[in-house]
């Protein structure tokens, strides 16, 4: 049996001080206040990323001008990157994930090539595969893409991309898919062309539908917000939606009434958008939080940590222990793994020197037990 003794823990029910973990065979038996001296420092589950998209890494799209521009910019960085570069960037992105404790993660992905360096990888979690495609004839052909076997260690669940390029009914194929313990999810309320183009079909985004030539005349907009839209097709108990920079008021209501999770991804939205959701109205109603990094195209690292960071920063009135729950224990809820300091888990464990500001330290991965017989 193995022994930990540490000042913090950061369990579901909260920060716990001075507690005592038994582990067998890699399985936590025993959690309970600790009888004698304990190591300094936090002890919490793994990080998990829980919305990335390894296959950008390499890539840097200068932001500030809104979605539908970034995403023009992006499509032609991804045509312009050779294979053997985006190998050694998604190889260098998978080191920076492990060497900041993070034990999972949410992959969205068109290409699926980032498959092979997960499978050799420390990591686990989920590769969402990502499908679009805003004519609904084009419905079936997207979904039977979704066809290769997760990379050892992942759960493969299909994920629509986003309202604006996909329609209803590939929303509804993709999300009523789920096969495994991995939620959906879908990028959803990142920037006002989304909106005005769910009101009235018009837009950045129905430019960019049309540059691509894709069929924007099968989309009839429901002139709705973009929750409601969801809520319309049945579908908010079913997703994990990421960003929501622009959702507020009745629309977070409705999220909280579902329970639908919602993953933050901040340095992501400062960069495209230069906004922030309205973080402290999702807290207040408890609406379930998850954090991830989006890929380095928009996001600062692929550190979870950086992201608390922008959080505290913002958002000092929020206690940073809603962080690192969101970090473990919440992005773990969407991207189907244990990332909670239970009994019978047999979730990785880091350790942190500085609690109070837990961002900032580097974590240990391997923490140092002792054994009892
Ligand atoms: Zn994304």
């Amino acid at each position: 049996m193995q022994v930990l003794r540490t000042q913090w823990a950061l369990l579901p029910t909260g920060l716990a001080q001075n507690i005592e973990i038994h582990r067998v065979d890699g399985v936590i038996t025993h959690i309970g206040p600790a009888p004698g001296p304990c190591a300094p420092g936090l002890v919490l589950p793994g990080l998990v990323n829980a919305h990335t998209h390894l296959e950008l890494c390499g890539l840097q799209q200068p932001g500030g001008e809104g979605l539908p521009h970034w995403v023009r910019g992006l499509m032609g960085q991804r045509r312009s990157q050779s294979p053997a570069d985006q190998a050694a960037a998604v190889a260098q992105g998978i080191a920076s994930l492990e060497a900041s404790g993070t034990q999972s993660v949410g992959e969205v992905t068109n290409s699926r090539s980032a498959d092979l360096a997960l499978a050799e990888s420390s990591l686990s979690g989920a590769v969402y595969h990502e499908i679009l495609g805003i004519d609904p004839e084009d419905c079936e052909e997207a979904m039977a893409s979704v066809q290769k076997p997760a990379p050892t260690g992942f759960h493969l669940q299909a994920v629509p991309h986003a309202p604006y390029s996909c329609s209803p009914e590939l929303l509804i194929a993709a999300i009523s898919s789920q096969r495994g313990p991995a939620l959906p999810t879908l990028h959803l309320d990142e920037d006002p062309a989304e909106r005005q183009f769910l009101r009235d079909g018009s837009g950045p985004w129905a430019d960019v539908l049309d540059f691509l030539g894709r069929n924007r005349a099968a989309f009839k907009p429901p002139g709705c917000t973009p929750v409601q839209y969801l809520e319309r097709l049945g579908l908010l108990e079913k997703v994990a939606l990421v960003h929501c920079t622009l959702t507020r008021g009745e629309d977070l209501d409705l999220l909280a009434e579902r329970g639908t999770p919602v993953v933050l991804c901040p340095s992501s939205n400062l960069h495209i958008t230069g906004m922030l959701p309205d973080v402290p109205g999702m807290v207040e109603r408890g609406i379930p939080l998850a954090l991830g990094t989006d890929s380095t195209a928009s996001g600062q690292s692929l550190d979870v940590m950086g992201e608390v960071r922008i959080l505290v920063e913002h958002f000092p009135e929020i206690p940073v222990e809603v962080w690192l729950q969101a970090a473990t224990r919440g992005g773990g809820r969407i991207v189907g793994v244990q990332a909670e300091l239970v009994l019978g888990a047999t979730t990785e464990l880091i350790r942190i020197a500085n609690p109070a500001e837990a961002w900032a330290s580097s974590p240990e991965r391997n923490i140092p037990w002792s054994s009892r017989g």
